[in-house]
């Protein structure tokens, strides 16, 4: 399924707008409309809702190492700097960029792949946007770049796969993804991540302040408070959901990488000897709940970071990757990152930021020998009620993406299929097969025809579904028009109001994806919706 008919659709039905699109447009930014922000939502309550408020129902224990305990958290988008300094964002928070000096455009070091092309006695790398069907398009480029025709295609030589353009070490060789001449790439400029603004009518550095990249910090900074006010004891996860802020080099594939998204996190602290199996209840916990809401299992995969890509206070991290219709063939897209981090982050703020550079074992130190960024010096630590010891709790981190999250389902959702219409003719139609618990709209509510008395009933069972369920009513047009503007949607039931209900007070319930239809009293809708969205 292509890409492109899910962003059209988006914008068609109301799922994503482009930010201030009449000015055209803000590169990373994107607006929900109608349909997207009821989805968002969805989403965002769903995560809490399992995570958060039902995390303790027997079902969910289930392979949990003990009981548990989970507090949420809403806290400010911009903290004192100093935050930033002990968490290490200030410092190292940072991608590598190159400039095309031919076409002016900007990309990340990173995420520019290559490979050496040989023809003519020139050697040249010739690169293109990783992700891209990067193989395909370096051929193409190469035969445009020393003008060889298709027929001729053997007297190029390639040596070697597809690397990272951070391999090469001469960016003079190198044609850049979109210039037609050679070594037109800049050297690598360190580039910090995060929006920086000012506090208070000062607009000098004392002023400075940053938006957040990361709800992760203030979970950090508030666990001494969440756990005085609410005497809960370890193994505790705290969970925020909130907006983070990255100015992103290189933001694309429309939602997926966007300068401001949401995120779902839970910073979850327990006994350092514990946090092995921790780690292994989350990622498994994490997994089965995209599962729950409608990924299947091929397309969701959990990948362990290898030792050379992890941070080095991380003992362990795992990314659960959706195969995005974006990505190449076989190739996937991180949704979620999951990570074990042992006590760097309550560490860093109680003793200040560590030197990773260095020596991840000491702290930075400035020219009198005092540490660079001092941390609050606050007591951070636990101590077990029971048996007295006192540690600095080790973290899981499990750290998701609302608007990734809600791109895949809007991606698995998207359906096309053949569908008779009243007459029996086949008709394509689209349809938004979303979990029930996420659909915008739980069900429509339609008066067979505009007469007989049928739209005042009708109008009747749309209030009070409403009083429970988003639901939609209409009266226009065709009954199969109305049918497939709620399949678009991702509308799992319409109600239809016709001839019979005047007589006995029942009405039919369509099926989105089955499209069975079922005969049920109007006392009884209420119910019947809600067992079948709860499964
Ligand atoms: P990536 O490698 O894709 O940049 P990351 O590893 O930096 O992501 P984390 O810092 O682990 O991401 O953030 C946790 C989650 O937040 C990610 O798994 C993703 O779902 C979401 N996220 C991070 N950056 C972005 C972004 N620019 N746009 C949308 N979601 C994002």
């Amino acid at each position: 399924m292509s890409m492109e008919k899910i962003v059209s659709l988006c914008k068609q039905c109301g799922f994503l707008f482009q930010s201030s699109e009449i000015y055209g447009g803000l590169q990373g930014f994107w607006d929900y409309g109608p349909l997207g922000v009821e989805l968002k939502r969805n989403v965002k309550e769903s995560w809490w809702k399992d995570m958060v408020v039902c995390h303790d129902d027997m079902s969910t224990l289930d392979g949990a190492p003990s009981p548990y305990a989970m507090e949420g958290l809403d806290c400010t988008i911009i903290m004192h700097p100093q935050v930033w300094k002990c968490s290490g964002h200030y410092d190292l928070f940072h991608d590598y960029m190159v400039d095309c000096k031919e076409t002016k455009k900007r990309y990340r070091h990173d995420q520019l792949n290559g490979r050496w092309v040989e023809a003519k006695n020139q050697r040249v790398f010739i690169t293109a946007a990783a992700g891209d069907d990067e193989v395909e398009l370096i051929e193409k480029r190469a035969m445009k770049f020393f003008k060889i025709r298709a027929k001729n295609i053997e007297d190029i030589k390639y040596d070697g796969d597809p690397i990272c353009l951070t391999e090469i070490e001469n960016l003079a060789e190198v044609l850049g993804p979109d210039a037609k001449a050679v070594g037109t790439l800049t050297e690598p400029r360190e580039f910090n991540l995060m929006f920086k603004t000012y506090v208070g009518a000062l607009s000098g550095e004392e002023g400075t302040a940053f938006l957040r990249p990361e709800t992760a910090q203030g979970i950090f900074v508030n666990f001494k408070n969440v756990l005085d006010s609410t005497r809960q004891k370890l193994p505790l996860g705290i969970a925020q959901i909130g907006k983070s802020f990255r100015n992103e080099i290189t933001p694309r594939n429309f939602t997926f990488r966007s300068r401001e998204f949401e995120q779902m996190e839970i910073e979850f602290f327990c006994h350092p000897d514990e946090s092995q199996k921790w780690y292994q209840f989350w990622r498994d916990r994490r997994m089965a709940w995209y599962h729950e809401m409608g990924i299947p299992e091929d397309r969701l995969i959990l990948r362990e970071h290898t030792p050379d890509e992890l941070a080095h206070y991380s003992i362990g991290t795992a990314d659960l990757e959706y195969a995005f219709p974006f990505m190449a063939e076989g190739e996937f897209g991180e949704l979620e990152g999951i990570s074990h981090r042992g006590d760097f982050d309550l560490r860093s703020h109680i003793e200040g930021k560590l030197d990773e550079k260095s020596n991840p074992l000491e702290l930075q130190l400035d020219e009198n020998g005092k540490p660079k960024w001092k941390g609050s010096g606050k007591n951070l630590g636990y101590r077990d009620e029971l048996t007295g010891e006192k540690y600095i709790p080790h973290v899981i981190e499990p750290s998701a993406g609302a608007d990734r999250a809600t791109l895949a389902f809007l991606c698995e959702a998207y359906t096309e299929d053949e569908q008779p219409d009243e007459n029996g003719k086949m008709q394509k139609r689209v349809v938004m097969k979303f979990h029930p618990r996420l659909a915008p709209i739980k069900a429509a509510v339609f008066p067979l025809v505009k007469k007989d008395g049928m739209p005042e009933v009708a109008k009747k069972v749309y209030l009070d579904l409403k009083k429970q369920f988003k639901v939609f009513y209409d009266e226009k047009g065709a009954i199969g028009r109305r049918y497939r503007r709620q399949d678009e949607a991702g509308t799992p039931y319409c109600i239809t109001v016709d001839g019979q209900t005047l007589e006995d007070q029942t009405v039919t319930i369509r099926d989105r994806d089955t499209l069975e239809q079922q005969r049920v009293k109007i006392d009884e809708l209420r119910d019947i919706i809600q067992r079948r969205i709860d499964g």
